[in-house]
């Protein structure tokens, strides 16, 4: 059976995957680029999700971070190519 993003995977825990999965955007371009997809093993699939600085910055403002912000806080400087 084929899981959507935000599932998680054997072994994972739901408390362990940000529930942010299906509506942060930098969430699907973590998953198809590998040089990108430590992010996701760090925070989006880890329970450090909740010291991401995307995931604190909603729950503090109510609103979407800036688009190019990284979990840690840092600015994603360039998009990977397609
Ligand atoms: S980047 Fe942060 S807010 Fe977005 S899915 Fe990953 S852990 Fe959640």
């Amino acid at each position: 059976m084929k899981r959507g993003p935000g599932e998680e995977r054997l072994g994972e825990s739901p408390k362990t995957v940000c529930e942010n999965v299906d509506r942060c955007p930098l969430f699907p371009l973590f998953s198809m680029e590998s040089t990108l997809n430590v992010w996701k093993a760090l925070y989006c699939h880890s329970s450090q999700h909740k010291s991401c600085a995307r995931f604190v910055f909603v729950n503090e403002h109510k609103k979407p971070p800036p688009a190019d912000m990284l979990p840690d806080g840092t600015k994603l400087k360039v998009l990977p190519d397609r």
